[in-house]
């Protein structure tokens, strides 16, 4: 029964697993509360909680009504088209709104004692060397390393104190008593101003284009790395600065945020631009998102939780590597940030740019069927900067020797001579991907997961590691089945990739980028000043160092162990394979220099392969859209997964054919699979099964989760834990 009371009514959303809004009384309440946090008694807990509405009118009895504890007014609301883009989010991936709401605000700002918060005193934004600091740019000790890495970036332009790590600030702090820095106020306000190059015949013409009346249009810009796609950016974000407008420009990787903070601190001299991303402490975090929702911010650059920041005047946004597999968040809300991205410019009537060499075939089939403007960069933007060339090496004719065939040995060995970089790549971390008995065969899986241990050579002892469920043991002396002695690593992994090298060409500096070395805030920036300052011969990496680096001195790269993808139960690994591999090529030769790419592979003539070599994108997606069309497999149909795990394998299934059976009689257009064991059956004893959702229509498909998820929700699962993954991207 409704009544109406003389006390103002909140409607709270909560970080609960309930999906549904809870009411308080708050006496002091009005309107303009609408958006702001509010602190709430629940159960014997207090939460923070966002207030979507503020009435009179409760389905509760008044006196089972508990008062709100106090209202947030310390910080303006969020704004009433953030709340709608969680609210879309919330209905479209299925996940609570409360829990949503939770997940857009910055950690500092969802607990009880967030208080007002500091600002950012003028000076804590940026640093910029003082001339008494220039005049120190060459006079550093040979051996001060960190000091001379700070040197390099500083020289470059100002750096943002919320990019830094601990250890950079430390020396910041002393060289500011120095006085050999100056706080520039606002983000980068005085950088010095980089000149613009005149932009390619290509560059014109996508631009020109680009000129067309304000309002929602989706560009999908398809250029080869080093085609100058951040250069169309650039000017694209100029134009609405102009305007008086905001830029948002989301990247996949968290490396890669400094160096385009740079990138555009350095174009954009004078403006604010703050960077977002999960890597940042708690209080720059908190700091940069309140400039944002105070609209104190002109451009916003930032990993996949940046597309939920308040931009009051937003004209424009940029995903660059639209087709990164980061994007997608695989826990909590498994949402893509590139489609909310979408969704969000169209809600703002603003044009969105998706750039990619390697589009995702979603996107790529979009600007085929013409709801996606389509722009081509084909070529590389310096004057003379070729592609490299990319070159198959039979694996089983040069058959490699400790993971290196003679072919690539050979062209290391030249560009140490040419005093040049190499890089090689290869996509697992460790030393060897497992261990084996010799004379039984015996390996060790991870008795908690569906996985082989991984043979991690640490420092003095060896270890085995699961990298799916963290368990570390001690690698035994003999064989637990036959009692051998004999045990070998098998395989290849980054680390014994390094010892290899580092036996076949003891004078070369070697330096290892994978996510162990890398783990540390601050430490790839540190990796990375050194590749660049060439004190760095041969890079071993992972697809960290793929991604997005600009490393001129580079002019080889050599692709070790890939065929294993070819391999994986994944539709999309083939797809992912391929990014990686024109990305990692596209590593070679940047900066005037030709590139050479050698890919060690058992398969030369596989298509995947050959496409490679032809830098052949298109060619590549049309044969893969008709692959996926014959399957009936996305684009081409809309997928929903429905994932459950639990200790007891039975009930997992038990649940997964409930949920199947709830769905009978809702849609006929609606195809639900048998439940199957995940891509990794196990993990940490938990057994993990799925349910695959699909049809034709995006919109029948939402329409049958409107009335298969409440049904769901009321299944009996006790020892089960379920969650609904929409558009997955690992089937
Ligand atoms: P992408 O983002 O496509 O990888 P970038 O925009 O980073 O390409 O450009 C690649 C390189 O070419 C960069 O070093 C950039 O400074 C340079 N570049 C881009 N456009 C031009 C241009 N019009 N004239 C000269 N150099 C350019
Ligand atoms: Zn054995
Ligand atoms: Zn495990």
């Amino acid at each position: 029964m409704t009544a109406t009371r003389p006390t103002p009514i909140l409607r709270v959303a909560l970080d609960t697993p309930l999906d549904r809004l809870f009411d308080y009384r708050a006496a002091d309440a009005g309107q303009g509360d609408v958006g702001r946090r509010v602190s709430v008694p629940f159960g014997r807990r207090k939460l923070v909680g966002v207030i979507l509405d503020v009435g009179h009118d409760s389905e509760l009895p008044e006196d089972s009504l508990k008062t709100a504890c106090s209202i947030h007014r310390d910080s303006p609301p969020l704004p009433a088209d953030l709340i709608e883009l969680a609210r879309f989010a919330a209905h479209y991936y299925r996940h609570p709104l409360g829990a949503v709401l939770a997940g857009i605000l910055p950690p500092a700002m969802r607990r009880l004692d967030s208080g007002p918060g500091t600002r950012m005193r003028a000076g804590e934004g940026a640093y910029a060397l003082t001339p008494e600091g220039l005049a120190y740019a060459d006079r550093l000790p040979p051996r001060a390393f960190a000091q001379r890495a700070l040197m390099r970036r500083l020289l470059a332009g100002p750096l943002v104190w919320a990019d830094l790590d601990a250890n950079t600030r430390g020396l910041l702090r002393v060289w500011r008593a120095r006085g050999w820095l100056k706080g520039v106020t606002a983000a980068v306000e005085n950088a010095a101003a980089e000149a613009w190059p005149t932009p390619t015949a290509e560059q014109v013409a996508v631009l020109a284009r680009m000129q067309r009346p304000a309002g929602f249009h989706v560009w999908l810009l398809h250029g080869i790395t080093g085609s100058g796609k951040t250069e169309v950016y650039l000017h694209q974000v100029a134009r609405v600065l102009t305007g008086g407008r905001q830029a948002l420009v989301l990247v996949p990787e968290i490396h890669l945020t400094p160096q385009l903070t740079q990138r555009f601190a350095q174009r954009f001299p004078g403006r604010r631009l703050l960077s977002l991303h999960s890597g940042l402490a708690e209080r720059p975090r908190r700091e940069a998102w309140l400039a944002a929702l105070e609209g104190r911010a002109d451009i916003v650059l930032g990993t996949r939780l940046a597309v939920f920041t308040p931009m009051p005047r937003l004209g424009l946004i940029v995903v660059d590597e639209e087709h990164d597999p980061a994007f997608k968040q695989m826990e909590g809300m498994r949402y893509s940030a590139r489609d909310v991205a979408v969704w969000r410019a169209r809600q703002r009537d603003v044009p969105i740019i998706l750039g990619s060499a390697t589009p995702s075939l979603e996107s790529w089939r979009n600007a085929q069927r013409g709801r996606y403007g389509l722009l081509e960069l084909s070529r590389r933007a310096h004057e003379g900067a070729l592609l490299p060339a990319v070159r198959l090496v039979d694996a089983r004719l040069d058959r490699p020797r400790q993971g290196l065939s003679q072919a690539l040995a050979r062209a290391i060995g030249q560009r140490l001579e040419r005093g040049e970089q190499s890089l090689v790549f290869i996509n697992r971390r460790g030393y060897a991907p497992t261990l084996l008995c010799d004379p039984c065969g015996h390996a060790f899986p991870c008795p908690r997961c569906s996985a082989h241990l991984v043979l991690h050579r640490g420092r003095g002892a060896d270890l085995l590691l699961c990298h799916h469920c963290g368990l570390r043991q001690r690698p035994p002396e003999a064989c637990p089945a036959c009692g051998s002695l004999d045990l070998r690593p098998a395989g290849q992994g980054t680390q014994r990739l390094e010892e290899a090298l580092a036996e076949r060409f003891p004078e070369a500096r070697l330096l290892r980028i994978d996510r162990d070395t890398a783990a540390r805030r601050g430490a790839f920036a540190a990796m990375k000043a050194r590749v660049e300052a060439r004190q760095v011969d041969i890079l071993v990496g992972t697809q960290i160092v793929a991604k997005g680096h600009d490393f001129p001195h580079l002019t080889l790269v050599g692709i070790v162990g890939a065929d294993q993808a070819l391999v994986s139960p994944d539709f999309r690994a083939g797809e992912r394979l391929f990014a990686q591999l024109m990305q990692v090529a596209g590593r070679a030769g940047r900066a005037g220099r030709v590139g050479e790419v050698l890919i060690q592979t058992a398969y030369p003539r596989h298509p995947l392969y050959q496409a490679v070599v032809t830098h052949d994108y298109a060619g590549y997606a049309r044969r893969t859209l008709r692959e996926r069309r014959v399957a009936d497999f996305p684009p081409y149909a809309s997928q929903v997964l429905l994932r459950a795990e639990g200790r007891a394998e039975a009930a997992v299934m038990a649940y997964l054919q409930a949920a199947r059976a709830a769905a009978q009689g809702l849609d006929a257009a609606v195809t639900l699979f048998d439940p199957v064991p995940a891509l990794m059956p196990r993990v940490a004893h938990q057994h993990r099964l799925q349910l695959l959702v699909q049809c034709a229509s995006r919109g029948r498909l939402q329409a049958f989760l409107d009335a298969w998820v409440p049904r769901l929700r009321a299944l009996p699962a006790s020892g089960v834990r379920w969650a609904l993954d929409v558009d997955p991207q690992d089937v």
